[in-house]
Protein backbone atom coordinates (compact mmCIF):
# COMPACT_ATOMS: atom_id res chain seq x y z
CA UNK A 1 0.00 0.00 0.00
CA UNK A 2 1.45 3.03 -1.06
CA UNK A 3 1.45 6.12 1.40
CA UNK A 4 -0.08 9.55 0.05
CA UNK A 5 2.74 11.98 -0.48
CA UNK A 6 2.46 15.55 -0.81
CA UNK A 7 5.28 17.84 -1.32
CA UNK A 8 5.43 21.31 -1.73
CA UNK A 9 7.98 23.32 -4.07
CA UNK A 10 8.50 27.04 -2.93
CA UNK A 11 10.52 27.73 -6.19
CA UNK A 12 12.68 31.07 -5.65
CA UNK A 13 10.29 32.47 -2.70
CA UNK A 14 10.46 32.90 0.96
CA UNK A 15 13.16 34.50 2.75
CA UNK A 16 14.31 32.40 6.38
CA UNK A 17 11.58 34.95 8.59
CA UNK A 18 9.11 34.24 6.09
CA UNK A 19 9.80 30.77 5.74
CA UNK A 20 9.80 30.25 9.74
CA UNK A 21 6.58 32.22 9.40
CA UNK A 22 4.65 29.79 6.59
CA UNK A 23 5.74 26.89 8.82
CA UNK A 24 4.60 27.83 12.53
CA UNK A 25 1.16 28.34 10.74
CA UNK A 26 0.70 25.55 8.78
CA UNK A 27 1.85 23.51 11.67
CA UNK A 28 -0.88 24.79 14.00
CA UNK A 29 -3.37 23.67 11.14
CA UNK A 30 -2.57 20.12 10.75
CA UNK A 31 -3.02 17.27 12.80
CA UNK A 32 -0.36 15.54 13.41
CA UNK A 33 -0.62 11.96 11.34
CA UNK A 34 1.69 9.50 9.99
CA UNK A 35 -0.96 8.42 7.58
CA UNK A 36 0.47 10.55 5.06
CA UNK A 37 3.87 11.74 3.69
CA UNK A 38 4.38 15.61 3.73
CA UNK A 39 7.66 17.25 2.48
CA UNK A 40 8.53 20.85 1.28
CA UNK A 41 11.37 21.88 -0.94
CA UNK A 42 12.76 25.46 0.09
CA UNK A 43 15.23 27.53 -1.51
CA UNK A 44 18.79 26.11 -0.09
CA UNK A 45 19.03 28.55 1.89
CA UNK A 46 16.15 28.17 4.01
CA UNK A 47 16.40 24.01 3.96
CA UNK A 48 18.32 24.08 7.39
CA UNK A 49 15.40 26.37 8.84
CA UNK A 50 12.69 24.62 7.78
CA UNK A 51 14.34 20.97 8.42
CA UNK A 52 14.49 22.81 12.30
CA UNK A 53 11.25 23.32 12.27
CA UNK A 54 10.14 20.07 11.13
CA UNK A 55 12.14 18.11 13.97
CA UNK A 56 9.65 16.94 16.26
CA UNK A 57 7.20 16.33 13.01
CA UNK A 58 6.97 13.69 10.83
CA UNK A 59 7.52 16.32 8.03
CA UNK A 60 10.39 16.17 5.62
CA UNK A 61 12.44 18.68 4.27
CA UNK A 62 13.93 18.58 0.40
CA UNK A 63 15.73 20.55 -2.24
CA UNK A 64 14.40 21.41 -5.68
CA UNK A 65 17.92 20.39 -7.30
CA UNK A 66 21.78 19.34 -7.09
CA UNK A 67 24.27 18.90 -9.48
CA UNK A 68 25.52 15.77 -10.09
CA UNK A 69 29.36 16.00 -9.19
CA UNK A 70 30.38 15.66 -4.74
CA UNK A 71 32.88 18.69 -4.98
CA UNK A 72 35.04 21.13 -7.10
CA UNK A 73 34.92 23.46 -9.41
CA UNK A 74 30.74 23.92 -10.25
CA UNK A 75 30.55 27.94 -9.13
CA UNK A 76 27.01 28.27 -8.16
CA UNK A 77 25.96 24.53 -7.67
CA UNK A 78 25.10 21.84 -4.52
CA UNK A 79 25.76 18.45 -4.58
CA UNK A 80 23.93 15.39 -2.96
CA UNK A 81 26.34 14.71 0.13
CA UNK A 82 25.65 18.77 0.40
CA UNK A 83 22.09 18.29 0.73
CA UNK A 84 22.48 15.04 3.20
CA UNK A 85 24.31 17.07 5.74
CA UNK A 86 21.67 19.82 5.47
CA UNK A 87 19.16 16.67 5.98
CA UNK A 88 17.18 16.63 3.01
CA UNK A 89 15.45 13.74 2.45
CA UNK A 90 13.77 14.43 -1.29
CA UNK A 91 15.53 16.48 -4.30
CA UNK A 92 12.96 17.54 -7.37
CA UNK A 93 14.75 16.67 -10.56
CA UNK A 94 14.07 17.25 -14.29
CA UNK A 95 11.28 20.07 -13.20
CA UNK A 96 10.01 21.83 -16.13
CA UNK A 97 11.92 25.12 -15.33
CA UNK A 98 15.39 23.98 -14.96
CA UNK A 99 14.84 21.35 -18.37
CA UNK A 100 14.48 24.63 -20.26
CA UNK A 101 11.15 24.18 -21.23
CA UNK A 102 9.26 27.46 -19.85
CA UNK A 103 7.74 27.61 -23.23
CA UNK A 104 5.56 31.22 -23.32
CA UNK A 105 5.73 31.51 -19.35
CA UNK A 106 6.08 35.33 -18.62
CA UNK A 107 9.84 35.13 -17.88
CA UNK A 108 12.65 36.93 -19.69
CA UNK A 109 14.04 34.77 -22.59
CA UNK A 110 17.65 35.63 -21.83
CA UNK A 111 17.09 33.20 -18.80
CA UNK A 112 16.05 30.32 -20.98
CA UNK A 113 19.63 28.91 -21.65
CA UNK A 114 20.60 28.85 -18.12
CA UNK A 115 17.88 26.09 -17.20
CA UNK A 116 19.38 23.84 -19.78
CA UNK A 117 18.60 20.41 -17.95
CA UNK A 118 18.64 17.52 -19.93
CA UNK A 119 17.44 13.62 -19.60
CA UNK A 120 21.05 12.91 -19.63
CA UNK A 121 21.43 15.33 -16.79
CA UNK A 122 18.73 14.76 -15.17
CA UNK A 123 20.04 10.82 -15.22
CA UNK A 124 23.48 11.88 -13.81
CA UNK A 125 21.55 13.67 -10.95
CA UNK A 126 19.31 10.44 -10.04
CA UNK A 127 22.41 8.25 -10.12
CA UNK A 128 23.90 10.43 -7.61
CA UNK A 129 21.10 11.53 -5.38
CA UNK A 130 20.67 7.84 -5.40
CA UNK A 131 24.15 6.88 -3.89
CA UNK A 132 23.69 9.52 -1.41
CA UNK A 133 20.36 7.82 0.14
CA UNK A 134 18.19 10.96 -1.10
CA UNK A 135 15.03 10.24 -2.36
CA UNK A 136 14.76 11.68 -5.97
CA UNK A 137 11.48 13.18 -7.09
CA UNK A 138 11.72 12.84 -11.02
CA UNK A 139 9.44 15.60 -13.02
CA UNK A 140 8.09 14.16 -16.76
CA UNK A 141 5.57 16.27 -18.33
CA UNK A 142 4.73 17.33 -21.75
CA UNK A 143 4.39 20.93 -23.63
CA UNK A 144 0.75 22.56 -24.85
CA UNK A 145 2.08 21.80 -28.21
CA UNK A 146 3.42 18.04 -28.25
CA UNK A 147 -0.09 17.22 -25.92
CA UNK A 148 -1.71 19.07 -28.94
CA UNK A 149 0.08 16.99 -31.45
CA UNK A 150 -0.79 13.83 -29.46
CA UNK A 151 2.58 13.19 -28.60
CA UNK A 152 1.80 12.97 -24.26
CA UNK A 153 2.76 9.57 -24.11
CA UNK A 154 5.98 9.50 -26.44
CA UNK A 155 7.34 12.45 -24.73
CA UNK A 156 6.91 11.34 -21.17
CA UNK A 157 8.02 7.68 -22.04
CA UNK A 158 11.01 8.69 -23.44
CA UNK A 159 11.82 10.92 -20.52
CA UNK A 160 11.69 8.03 -18.13
CA UNK A 161 13.21 5.89 -20.29
CA UNK A 162 16.47 8.67 -20.40
CA UNK A 163 16.33 9.39 -16.77
CA UNK A 164 16.51 6.08 -15.36
CA UNK A 165 18.73 4.85 -18.00
CA UNK A 166 21.43 2.29 -16.12
CA UNK A 167 19.11 2.04 -12.72
CA UNK A 168 17.44 -0.92 -11.17
CA UNK A 169 13.94 -1.10 -9.54
CA UNK A 170 15.60 -1.82 -6.57
CA UNK A 171 17.76 1.71 -6.33
CA UNK A 172 14.60 3.37 -7.46
CA UNK A 173 11.90 1.40 -5.06
CA UNK A 174 11.20 4.47 -3.07
CA UNK A 175 11.83 7.21 -5.83
CA UNK A 176 9.29 9.21 -6.75
CA UNK A 177 7.95 10.78 -9.98
CA UNK A 178 5.63 13.69 -11.02
CA UNK A 179 3.33 14.09 -13.31
CA UNK A 180 3.34 17.39 -14.04
CA UNK A 181 2.04 18.75 -17.69
CA UNK A 182 4.01 22.44 -18.72
CA UNK A 183 1.02 24.46 -19.93
CA UNK A 184 -0.68 23.28 -16.15
CA UNK A 185 2.40 24.89 -13.95
CA UNK A 186 2.08 28.14 -12.49
CA UNK A 187 -1.14 28.62 -15.33
CA UNK A 188 -4.28 27.81 -13.08
CA UNK A 189 -5.26 25.29 -15.63
CA UNK A 190 -5.21 21.81 -14.32
CA UNK A 191 -4.97 18.70 -16.07
CA UNK A 192 -8.79 17.00 -16.26
CA UNK A 193 -8.84 14.85 -13.33
CA UNK A 194 -9.38 11.85 -15.78
CA UNK A 195 -6.74 12.33 -17.94
CA UNK A 196 -4.15 13.19 -15.69
CA UNK A 197 -5.48 9.78 -14.09
CA UNK A 198 -4.65 8.08 -17.35
CA UNK A 199 -1.44 9.49 -17.78
CA UNK A 200 -0.10 8.27 -14.26
CA UNK A 201 -1.40 4.75 -15.15
CA UNK A 202 0.56 5.23 -18.25
CA UNK A 203 3.78 6.04 -16.15
CA UNK A 204 3.47 3.29 -13.88
CA UNK A 205 2.90 0.80 -17.06
CA UNK A 206 5.80 2.12 -18.46
CA UNK A 207 7.74 1.94 -15.15
CA UNK A 208 7.28 -1.88 -15.19
CA UNK A 209 8.81 -1.87 -18.80
CA UNK A 210 11.81 0.31 -17.85
CA UNK A 211 12.63 -0.70 -13.88
CA UNK A 212 10.42 -3.88 -12.70
CA UNK A 213 6.53 -4.93 -11.49
CA UNK A 214 7.81 -4.41 -8.08
CA UNK A 215 9.54 -1.07 -8.52
CA UNK A 216 6.44 0.25 -10.35
CA UNK A 217 4.28 -0.99 -7.99
CA UNK A 218 5.81 0.85 -4.68
CA UNK A 219 6.86 4.20 -6.48
CA UNK A 220 5.01 7.22 -5.56
CA UNK A 221 3.47 9.28 -8.69
CA UNK A 222 2.69 12.98 -7.95
CA UNK A 223 0.42 15.20 -10.13
CA UNK A 224 1.78 18.35 -10.39
CA UNK A 225 0.23 21.61 -12.42
CA UNK A 226 -2.08 24.29 -10.30
CA UNK A 227 -3.14 21.48 -7.81
CA UNK A 228 -5.45 23.55 -4.96
CA UNK A 229 -7.80 22.79 -2.14
CA UNK A 230 -10.37 22.47 -4.20
CA UNK A 231 -9.22 20.13 -6.77
CA UNK A 232 -6.58 17.81 -5.18
CA UNK A 233 -9.42 15.45 -3.40
CA UNK A 234 -10.92 14.08 -6.93
CA UNK A 235 -6.90 14.07 -8.14
CA UNK A 236 -5.41 12.11 -5.41
CA UNK A 237 -8.42 9.26 -5.82
CA UNK A 238 -7.40 8.47 -8.98
CA UNK A 239 -5.87 5.05 -8.27
CA UNK A 240 -2.53 5.40 -9.89
CA UNK A 241 -2.17 9.18 -8.18
CA UNK A 242 -0.23 9.24 -4.90
CA UNK A 243 -0.18 12.38 -3.96
CA UNK A 244 0.33 15.95 -5.64
CA UNK A 245 3.86 18.12 -6.58
CA UNK A 246 2.36 21.71 -4.96
CA UNK A 247 3.98 24.62 -6.32
CA UNK A 248 1.94 28.51 -5.89
CA UNK A 249 -0.56 27.20 -3.10
CA UNK A 250 2.23 25.74 -1.21
CA UNK A 251 3.20 28.97 -0.16
CA UNK A 252 0.23 30.03 1.91
CA UNK A 253 -0.34 27.89 5.25
CA UNK A 254 -4.22 27.73 5.00
CA UNK A 255 -4.22 26.49 0.88
CA UNK A 256 -1.37 23.74 1.59
CA UNK A 257 -3.38 22.52 4.72
CA UNK A 258 -6.43 21.72 2.59
CA UNK A 259 -4.62 19.90 0.28
CA UNK A 260 -2.59 17.96 2.83
CA UNK A 261 -6.03 17.30 4.41
CA UNK A 262 -7.61 16.36 0.76
CA UNK A 263 -4.40 13.78 0.86
C1 LIG B 1 5.35 23.03 -9.65
O1 LIG B 1 6.09 23.98 -9.65
O2 LIG B 1 5.82 21.89 -9.56
C2 LIG B 1 3.91 23.26 -9.74
C3 LIG B 1 3.13 22.24 -9.91
O3 LIG B 1 3.49 24.57 -9.66
P1 LIG B 1 1.96 25.09 -9.50
O4 LIG B 1 1.32 24.23 -8.44
O5 LIG B 1 2.10 26.51 -9.09
O6 LIG B 1 1.31 24.91 -10.82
Amino acid sequence: MRKKLVVGNWKMNLTRSEASATIESLLLMIEPTTEIEVAICPTYLTIETVGQLFKRTHFKVGAQDVFWMNSGAFTGNVSAPMLKDVGCHFCIVGHSETRGRFGKLDIPESTIPYFSETDETVNLKIKSLLYHSIHPILCCGETLAEREAGQTDEVIQAQLKGALSGIEGAEFHDGVVAYEPVWAIGTGKTCDTAEAGRVCTMIRKALVEILDESAAASIRILYGGSVKGSNAGELFAQPDIDGGLVGGASLVAEDFSKIIQSA
